[in-house]
């Protein structure tokens, strides 16, 4: 409901959004659920197989890319909670984890929206890659985190037609559905710019959570039937591009970029046509592709957004992908920025075996740690630090 509102009236609520609320970022995510991630242990089989427990369709199991759709998810996510509920789980909306006790280096008790202690020995940390008040926290508190590289970019918005045409020979077959693709480059100042989180049939989503900063991102319904496809086209920073910041320099980064995205659309998605993102000039009128987007948007001048090098090397890869994919730097293609949530720039330090940081107690975890990508990954890390937590803590089988 508030994400609605958010997309529909522009409040926005900083605790209910795209990336917080239940199921976090997941919720109103794709729900493409491929992985490069290798499932040596059987756990990625073991996420699918919950999602189709939950609701899911049982295809996943088998489709070389299983895709849900926000309207899925949505049901999904409510179905796990209530297992969770009924096995003795409890959940506790609007309560952020604002502190941490710790005592001899070790976990004693966390601290709920600043006023109530709550007794613990584990943590398992799951922030998601937008919890920059949690991670300033954890810096407060010596534990080790390390910056790491992640990209930024725009969303780039074609006719799914377009793409179609390409891929099948044809701008529509209903048997194959909407088609998607994946285009890498590597440019002569030695970045990578590539496409991510292709939506095939998809929206460009208002995927902020902190006032006066916007961030977009993508989504579709499962049957990926909007009029266009989108991707974000990322070039690739470093710690490098923000050595004088410290651990926390991405986050800094991050804010910079979408600080000027909320100033280019003042508080709209910031829309430019790729012509005018070439010539440094504000756009004015939509040609031939006509955007599909959750929030209100604006035509103005997204390049200005980019410090030179990211806004140079994001117009080298588009034009780069049009010679591999027909019509991909077409003069009307839209693109909207800023896209600055591809992965989180921090990395909590785990022990390799243990899993905990170096606090003990502390389980950092899930794609806000810095040890998955996306929605499998991140479940299948959850798994993994599950287990190292009970090799600990399980009681015996004849306690039990
Ligand atoms: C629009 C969009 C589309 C996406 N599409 C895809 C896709 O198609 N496929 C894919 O694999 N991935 C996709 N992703 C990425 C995917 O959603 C994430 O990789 C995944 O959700 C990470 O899971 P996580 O559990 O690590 O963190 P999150 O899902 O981000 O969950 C973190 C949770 O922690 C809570 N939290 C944060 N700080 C605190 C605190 N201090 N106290 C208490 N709670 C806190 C948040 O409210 C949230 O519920 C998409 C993301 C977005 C935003």
């Amino acid at each position: 409901e508030t994400v609605e509102n958010f997309w529909k009236n522009g409040i926005l609520d900083p605790d209910s959004n795209v990336q917080f609320g239940e199921g976090g970022a997941g919720t109103f995510s794709d729900g493409k659920l491929n992985t490069l991630v290798k499932d040596t242990f059987g756990r990625g089989k073991e996420v699918l197989s919950r999602f189709v427990e939950a609701g899911a369709p049982s295809e996943i199991l088998y489709q070389q890319k299983p895709h849900l759709g926000t309207d899925q998810l949505v049901g999904i996510v409510q179905f796990m909670r209530h297992q969770i509920e009924e096995m003795g789980g409890e959940f506790r909306f609007r309560s952020t984890v604002t502190d941490l006790m710790i005592r001899d280096r070790k976990l004693n008790a966390v601290i709920v929206n600043a006023k109530e202690e709550i007794p613990a020995e584990i943590c398992i940390l799951a922030p998601g890659h937008s919890a920059r008040d949690t991670f300033a926290m954890l810096e407060k508190h010596n534990i080790n985190m390390e910056p790491k590289s992640f990209a930024v970019g725009v969303r780039v918005e074609h006719p799914q037609t377009m793409i179609n045409q390409d891929l099948y020979g044809e701008p529509e077959n209903d048997r194959l559905g909407a088609s998607s693709y994946k285009v890498t480059h590597t440019l002569e100042n030695g970045r990578g710019v590539y496409s991510f989180c292709m939506c095939p049939g998809g929206y460009v989503v208002n995927a902020s959570s902190e006032e006066g900063m916007l961030a977009v991102n993508g989504m579709s319904y499962q049957a990926r039937d909007s009029h266009n496809a989108n991707s974000a086209i990322i070039v690739t920073v470093n710690p490098s591009d923000f050595p004088e910041e410290g651990v926390l320099g991405g986050i800094a980064l991050q804010r910079k970029l979408e600080r000027a995205a909320w100033e280019a659309g003042k508080g709209k998605i910031p829309v430019q046509l790729f012509k005018d993102y070439c010539t440094h000039q504000k756009s004015t009128r939509l040609g031939d592709v006509i955007p599909c987007i959750k929030g209100a948007y604006t035509l103005t001048d997204v390049r200005s957004i980019f410090p030179k090098e990211i806004g140079d090397s994001i117009e080298a890869g588009i034009h780069a992908f049009g010679k591999k994919l027909s019509g991909f730097d077409r003069p009307d293609a839209l693109l909207e920025g800023v896209e600055s949530r591809t992965s989180s720039p921090v990395r909590i330090v785990r022990e390799p075996k243990k899993l905990t940081s170096n606090i003990e107690g502390i389980y950092p975890c899930g794609e806000g740690a810095g040890y998955a990508g996306g929605i499998t990954s991140a479940a299948m890390d959850g798994i993994k630090v599950a287990e190292a937590v009970a090799s600990v803590y399980a009681l015996p089988v004849n306690k039990m």
